[in-house]
């Protein structure tokens, strides 16, 4: 009985010898930490398409007040026209990002007119801001990876999207996105509608209430 108790002592602490070890050796590689689901941790992107528009102006105002920071995807053939608010978006700190210049769907385009498509609006924005575009949002979600012109933009799609270009009922376009938006969520809208502008600024204040952050998308990965 006793050589049991022994035996079973004995087992014990080689199991926890083993295990601080392991521990020990995970820890200086770092790997120990575990990859934790609080990283989105209440936040959430606002992401604004097809613009810059007549309405993005207020849109701007209204984050600069609530000291909220989103990313645009821009139209490359809108850009020269509303310079002033690509230029306030890059003073807001809010990410620019290419949404093809014309709107086109890029995989139904050959390579040379879909690259044409994307480098035009990638020069059209950084002409103006002088910084480089990394992100690319295709329109319809339409894309093909194998772009060797796009090879160094990074593909932003979303996951809430209140479908806010077929509506005018802004509680509507409200009422989804706040009823659906968890941690790490890219939400959709467009700031070509000015019922999509006054929907994102409440969405702004109600999920600020909720304790939301809100990020550009490049501090939220991205698949
Ligand atoms: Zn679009």
């Amino acid at each position: 009985m006793l050589k049991r108790l022994f035996a079973a002592c004995i087992m014990l602490c080689l199991d926890l010898i083993l295990f601080v070890v392991i521990y020990e050796d995970r820890k200086d590689k770092g790997d120990n930490i575990p990859v934790t689901t609080t990283f989105y941790e209440n936040v959430v992107a606002l992401t604004f398409d097809d613009g810059p528009g007549i309405y993005t102006g207020e849109l701007l105002e209204g984050l600069r007040e609530r000291g909220v920071k989103a990313s645009f995807f821009v139209l490359g053939e809108r850009v020269d026209c509303y310079e002033e608010y690509i230029l306030q978006m890059q003073a807001d700190g809010h990410l620019i990002g290419n949404h093809t210049f014309s709107h086109v769907k890029l995989d139904t385009l050959n390579d040379e007119a879909a690259c044409d498509e994307v480098r035009r609006t990638c020069e059209a924005i950084e002409n103006i801001t002088g910084e480089s575009v990394k992100y690319i949002r295709p329109p319809y979600g339409a894309y093909s990876d194998k772009l060797e012109c796009a090879i160094n933009l990074t593909k932003v799609l979303w996951t809430v999207d209140p479908q806010d270009w077929n509506t005018t009922d802004v509680d509507k376009i409200v009422n989804h996105v706040v009823s659906n938006a968890k941690d790490g969520d890219i939400i959709l809208l467009h700031d070509i509608y000015s019922t999509s502008v006054a929907a994102a600024l409440r969405i702004v204040d109600e999920l600020l209430a909720r304790g939301y952050v809100f990020v550009t998308v490049d501090e939220i990965l991205i698949e």
